[in-house]
């Protein structure tokens, strides 16, 4: 069966990347009606930055990528997480110390570092002789009794070479030449995550192991473990790289691909997938949009692609626009009203008031939060007029008569509906003999300082009259 697991670290913020290894691991593993792991790799503690109870709520909850195996899902539920599973790791490095595999390296870190660093410097090549790897074990074992610091290191081969058949990526082949005598435990007592979600991989009986191809350079390191180990080796899916259209590779330190910050901002769960999905995966059709369910039938490792891809906040936008615009009107009141209400006080606005102003922008809303960005003039007194703006009235000479007559129109308008509203603004335009587009364009201008936006009658029948005359009048001596 197939068994595929998501990893996280926790070591960064939860980025687009993670959900991206979290996907593709879960439809890789759906596909084929295999199980799906969550496993909670928290061996480096001092860097944890979200806590696991975080990661399980987004995605079960937010993503409803649910897993079959996995913290909280068993009766012992500490299997899955890897700070609780520190005498399994030691278990092993005790069987390779046994067997001559492994060494305990007494050096000092800070020593090590120096030396490494001047390396760097004198842009040379470092790969660290461990003086310590030809100990005794009997001298090594009494330092360690003695309380000498110490960790744990695999004796790599100096020479030969180590090959490997990515599902992706196809065969790989590594000079052993280059490795450096790989850490296992540390001197804190935790293993390394290389030993640790090797280890791992093998206990869990994983049969796909899905990840990004940052950690292709690391599988000399993997795969010489899974020897030393005795465990078969997993298949390998290592997913493209993902950069950012603006800036570069995404790093675990670059936050525009955050994902607590674009849920936040109101960027839809099935949005972000539907997205994500793409990020690395090309199902060779037309199809751009997918449920989960569908990107679970259609999912194929064949389809996965090398070339590194683009994370791109606009197409983002652009997927989430079109599951905004799919909502049900209600739905889409529910899920929009919050942004508003967190920006403008709308204790004096009715509930008809507010809904139709949330559903005036139900089809071009890009991101939940961008209401309150689009609404704005709805919620001031005066607008300012930027310079095109006033070029525009200024470039006509029956500009001036369109917007005192569309002021009168406003002031004797006794019944303040759409229908009303339709009406006079022809009557404007008649009366004018002026265009529609110039009619509404100065109209538009004047009242809202945009050139362009959603539909006239509706934005004037919300912004109400008294608002409408001060905007007219205060326009007045800009053209
Ligand atoms: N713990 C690693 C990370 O968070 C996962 C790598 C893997 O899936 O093997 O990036």
């Amino acid at each position: 069966m197939t068994r595929t697991r998501f990893a996280p670290s926790l070591t960064g913020h939860l980025h687009i990347g993670n959900l991206r290894s979290a996907l593709f691991a879960y439809l890789l593993a759906k596909h084929d009606e295999g199980e799906f792991i969550l496993r909670i790799e928290d061996t480096n503690s001092s860097k944890i930055l979200i806590s696991p109870e975080e990661l399980i709520n987004v995605l079960l909850n937010t993503f409803q990528l649910t897993y079959d195996e996995g913290p909280k899902k068993e009766r012992d539920s500490t299997e899955y997480i890897q700070s609780k599973r520190l005498d399994i790791y030691k278990s092993y490095a005790e069987k390779l110390l046994k067997k001559g595999e492994a060494y305990y390296c007494f050096c000092d870190k800070k020593t090590l570092n120096a030396k490494r660093m001047k390396a760097s410097e004198e842009k040379q090549n470092f790969l660290y002789e461990d003086p310590c790897r030809i100990i005794g074990i009997e001298e090594a074992k009494n330092r360690v009794l003695a309380g000498e610091s110490y960790t744990i290191r695999q004796k790599m081969p100096r020479s030969g070479q180590i090959s490997f058949h990515d599902l992706v990526y196809g065969d790989i082949t590594f000079d052993n030449s280059t490795l450096e005598d790989q850490i296992l435990i540390k001197s804190d007592g935790f293993p390394t995550y290389n030993f640790a979600n090797v280890i791992d991989d093998a206990l869990m009986d994983i049969t796909h192991v899905t990840r990004g191809c940052e950690y292709l350079s690391s599988m000399p390191k993997y795969l010489l473990l899974y020897e030393a180990l005795n465990f078969p080796r997993p298949e390998f899916v290592h997913l493209p790289l993902i950069k950012n259209k603006e800036k570069g590779n995404l790093t675990k330190t670059n936050k525009d691909d955050d994902l607590i910050d674009l849920l936040k901002q109101g960027f839809l769960p099935s949005a972000i997938l539907n997205y994500i999905a793409l990020l690395g995966w090309n199902p060779r059709t037309n199809q751009e949009f997918f449920t989960l369910q569908e990107l679970i039938n259609e999912f194929d490792i064949s389809k996965i692609t090398k070339r590194p891809c683009c994370y791109d906040i606009k197409k983002l936008e652009w997927f989430n626009k079109h599951y905004i615009s799919k909502m049900n009107d209600q739905e889409y009141i529910n899920f929009t009203r919050p942004y508003l209400e967190n920006v403008y006080n709308l204790k004096d606005k009715t509930e008809e008031w507010i809904n139709n102003l949330l559903l005036l922008f139900k089809k071009h809303l890009h991101f939940g939060s961008e209401i309150a960005l689009v609404s704005n003039l709805f919620f001031r007194e005066i607008i300012v007029l930027d310079e095109t703006c006033i070029s525009y009235l200024r470039s006509d000479e029956l500009i001036p008569s369109i917007l005192k007559t569309f002021k009168e129109e406003i002031e004797t308008c006794s019944d303040w509906n759409l229908q009303n509203i339709e009406e006079l603004l022809k009557r404007v335009e008649l009366k004018t003999n002026s265009t529609k587009e110039k009619t509404y364009r100065s109209i538009r201008i004047v009242v809202t300082g945009l050139n362009y936006g959603r539909e006239l009658s509706k934005i004037l029948f919300l912004l109400e009259q008294q608002t409408i005359i001060k905007r007219v009048e205060n326009s007045i001596g800009m053209y």
